[in-house]
């Protein structure tokens, strides 16, 4: 089977989608496919253009230029109502003096479902958000922030949307809860079946639960893929940077090979992807960064000394000058180096560990 049969086809479809507010570029040609049933994350930075892009998803705005298409259809100027889509923002947008029930109940109701048949379309979504039957009657303001974000998932849930759409709904709760709500949506995702587009700003909130995540930078798209494709790699240096903590050394092509520029010496890299680049960043992320024992050696050595260390709870981090720069080692909780403040050690790190990008 070829990977196009294989693959599902795109329920939305984004062709050289821009949005400008006067001179401003917020949105810059956006070109992407969404697949039926995928969970898709868009990440990116404070102004990089997320919310605009999902709000011309959800029908809130018009694109300037471009077209977007559900099901092959042009939907560019459709509002919010008369799309099968739902959006669920960060401040949940609940009836504050209406109880858990009738706030669920709300797209039903408007839709003329008689009230018996709301009531147990309403009991069974709180059974899929897991909020407690007895909820039903209980005014949502006494409810606490995980379970009001509960209800609002059963309510957008009770439009049956095809697409559903989050607007960063977990970036007011606090982290344990978070980690809690990231892995429930993951299953209530693989429960209903649907299309799941969510914003954040946080990357590890993405790599949790997407099937594929889109990283944007002012404006635009800069790489499309599995958590592990944007993890393993990444398009560029800004995608590299914006997944977590690395370390980045700035290389130059010589006659004798990959030199450092801001770290001298020559290094054993994989060439960089892009053709004939004559410059390059070595991208080495701290857990594949050695600290080397006496008789060990790896493909590039560097020597630094100790600045501090910290512990990251399953591990411990290393903070390492070396020459002007500050470098990063991670090792696992029980495998650490004697190595305290100001002491002299080597790291290393092999060339196919370290992930190199032209820009
Ligand atoms: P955040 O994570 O902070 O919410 P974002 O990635 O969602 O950021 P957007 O809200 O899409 O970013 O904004 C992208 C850029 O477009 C920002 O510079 C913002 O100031 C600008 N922008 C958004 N809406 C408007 C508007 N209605 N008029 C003018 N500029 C706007």
């Amino acid at each position: 089977m070829s990977d196009d049969v294989k693959k599902p086809k795109p329920i939305l479809q984004l062709v050289g989608v821009r949005k400008t507010f006067g001179d401003f570029v917020a949105v810059d040609r956006i070109d992407l496919d969404v697949r039926q049933g995928e969970f898709l994350t868009i990440v990116g930075p404070s102004g990089s253009g997320k919310t605009t892009l999902l709000r011309m998803l959800a029908g809130m705005d018009v694109p300037s230029e471009g077209n977007i298409t559900l099901h092959g259809e042009l939907i560019n100027d459709v509002p919010p109502n008369k799309r099968p889509t739902c959006l669920v923002f960060q401040s949940l947008a609940l009836f504050p003096h209406k109880t858990v029930g009738d706030n669920i109940e709300f797209p039903l109701k408007v839709r003329g479902v008689d009230k018996a048949t709301r009531k147990a379309r309403a009991l069974e979504l709180m059974r899929t958000v897991r909020l407690p039957e007895h909820y039903h009657g209980k005014n949502v303001m006494k409810c606490s922030g995980g379970e009001r974000q509960r209800v609002a998932l059963a309510r957008a849930l009770a439009y049956d949307p095809e697409v559903l759409f989050f607007d960063e709904p977990l970036s007011a709760i606090d982290y344990k809860l978070k980690k809690i709500l990231e892995k429930e949506l993951k299953d209530l995702h693989r429960e209903t079946g649907k299309t799941f587009i969510y914003i954040t700003h946080s990357l590890e909130e993405a790599m949790v639960m997407s099937d594929r995540i889109g990283v944007m930078r002012a404006g635009r798209l800069v790489q499309v893929g599995t958590p592990e494709e944007i993890y393993e790699t990444p398009a560029d240096r800004f995608v590299s940077e914006f997944v977590g903590e690395v370390n980045v050394i700035e290389v130059e092509k010589t006659a004798s090979g990959w030199q450092g520029v801001d770290l001298p010496g020559l290094y054993a890299i994989k060439p960089p992807k892009e053709d004939g680049a004559a410059r390059a960043f070595v991208v080495v992320r701290p857990e594949f960064m050695r600290l080397l024992a006496e008789d060990e050696t790896a493909d590039n050595c560097l020597e630094g000394t100790v600045y501090n260390e910290y512990s990251l709870g399953s591990r411990l981090q290393y903070q390492v000058h070396v020459g002007e720069k500050v470098m990063l080692v991670e090792v696992p909780r029980g495998r650490e180096v004697k190595a305290g403040r100001d002491a002299r050690v080597r790291l290393g790190f092999d060339a196919r560990d370290a992930i190199v990008v032209g820009s």
